[in-house]
């Protein structure tokens, strides 16, 4: 196991970002260019992202289904600007069996289009409606230019799509996920997001309004966390999608989307690391606690091992996730970088001393050195544990939330917002013209991230154009 230093994010963030990734063993490249592998501490971070999320899908009433990969070419075709939109990224098969197929199948980009079709067939009347299904899958878009969790040719999500007898419900629903992703983003991830409208030009291929959560890496670029989209009639138009409403009159539904994928492992590990690996938030990691036994002798190993695994039984049975490091041949000390560079938010280390006073020393992940650590006695440390569990939590919201706010810029001028971008967000006001949002585009390289939905009200002047704005917009370069 070589211990060579991780480059430091100042110096190369986005080299930093790989070399954590394979080396904490979250994900492998594939044999396929752009595909992934994810490996076992990597997939267990998303479980735990899965069932975080999917206990509030189901506490708002949504129920999980299965829907088909492939999808009849001639379904995509179907909604103008979703084919227009998804096109140049389909993965498309034409021979099945060692038979040219009739009909070329898609392998899902997404699934609105099918589930169109399902829902034609399964929606008739108003009392048939709501229809609230999420999907956890994968799906493939084709991309080469492989950015391990943050840039996949394949990459794993959940899809929800919903059909509603109203524009007011789809729209309820809409922004009911916007809420539901915020909690989780800042609850279970400690991910501070700005939740906002996209523009026309950044939408979603199909829809009539995409709103996202907007968040802060750790060298001061956006990541798009995840979607909702109200697709209004568009779909059920394009399939079909009609109820009887109570007059007996034939409508057309109204429907909704909202993802979250893999990217969110991404915007963790980008968010809350440092130069010595990753910090995860407790709620999500793996391992929340990692017990390192400490000994030179052979009595002193017995007496140790004994203590941590009555402590390790103690703490699993109040529900927190521990891992006992006891590989033999690797020292306290190798340990306590390899766990840190992994992430792993509380270490625990147990010694001889700590056996006879009936101790334990705790190291907190988000506070490096002598400062993260402290004694606390066996009695009761499971409570103890859980708390400091709290803590870190808490701790890794409130620092993003500080790095954030310090790198929030509103700049004044187009000068001034020139120099925003280079180093974080810039909050502005913008006159809501894609020719505008084109330029600066082109000029800073930074895009419209999205128009939050807390707005100081009044109107300004565009950053850009100088035109009256009644709306101001967040613009940063993006992953
Ligand atoms: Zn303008």
């Amino acid at each position: 196991m070589p211990d060579l230093k991780l480059p430091s994010r100042a110096e190369d963030f986005a080299e930093w970002y790989n070399q954590v990734v394979l080396r904490a063993e979250l994900a492998d490249y594939a044999p396929v260019r752009g595909c992934m592998i994810v490996r076992p501490y990597g997939w267990a971070l998303w479980e735990n992202i899965t069932a975080a999320l999917d206990r509030r899908f189901k506490a708002t009433g949504h129920v999980n289904a299965a829907f088909p990969m492939f999808i009849p070419k001639s379904f995509i075709e179907k909604e103008k600007k979703h084919v227009e939109g998804f096109s140049p990224e389909l993965a498309v098969v034409t021979i099945g069996g060692g038979e040219k197929l009739e009909e070329p199948l898609v392998v899902r980009p997404t699934s609105e289009t099918i589930i169109g079709h399902a829902y034609a067939k399964w929606i008739q009347s108003y009392r048939d409606l709501p229809v609230l299904i999420n999907l956890w899958n994968s799906v493939v878009r084709w991309e080469l230019r492989t950015k391990l969790f943050l840039r996949t040719l394949e990459f794993y999500w959940q899809e929800g799509h919903t059909a509603h007898a109203t524009y007011e419900e789809a729209e309820a629903e809409t922004r009911q996920m916007v809420d539901v992703y915020t909690d989780f983003a800042a609850t279970e991830a400690a991910i501070p997001v700005i939740p906002g409208r996209k523009s026309e030009g950044e939408k979603f291929a199909g829809a009539d309004v995409t709103y996202s959560l907007e968040a802060m890496m750790g060298d001061g670029k956006a990541l798009q966390f995840c979607t909702s989209h109200n697709l209004g009639q568009n779909f059920a138009k394009a399939f079909e999608i009609r109820y009887l409403d109570q007059t007996g009159q034939l409508q057309y539904c109204w429907t909704t989307s909202w993802g979250l994928s893999t990217r969110v492992v991404g915007a963790i590990i980008m968010v809350h690391g440092d130069d010595q690996g990753l910090i995860f938030p407790p709620r999500l990691a793996p391992f929340q606690v990692v017990i390192v036994p400490i000994y030179k002798t052979d009595e002193e190993k017995a007496l140790v091992f004994e203590t941590a695994r009555k402590i390790r039984a103690e703490l699993v049975a109040a529900g927190i996730r521990v891992k006992t490091d006891e590989r033999e041949g690797a020292s306290p000390g190798f340990k306590f970088n390899d766990w840190e560079m992994r992430g792993v938010p509380l270490r625990m280390e147990i010694g001889p001393k700590d056996v006879a006073k009936g101790a334990v020393m705790l190291a907190r992940r988000d506070r490096p050195g002598r400062e993260g650590k402290s004694p606390a006695a066996q009695q009761g440390l499971a409570a103890t544990v859980a708390k400091a569990l709290e803590e870190i939590q808490a701790a890794l919201f409130q620092r993003a939330l500080d790095f954030r706010k310090s790198l929030t810029f509103e700049p004044a001028d187009y000068v001034e917002f020139k120099t925003a971008v280079e180093k974080g967000f810039a909050h502005a006001w913008w006159c809501g013209s894609s020719d505008c949002e084109a330029k600066i585009k082109n000029e800073t390289k930074a895009t419209m991230r999205c128009i939050p939905l807390e707005q100081p009200g009044g109107q300004g002047l565009c950053i850009y154009c100088g035109q009256p704005a009644k709306d101001k917009a967040i613009f940063a370069k993006a992953y």
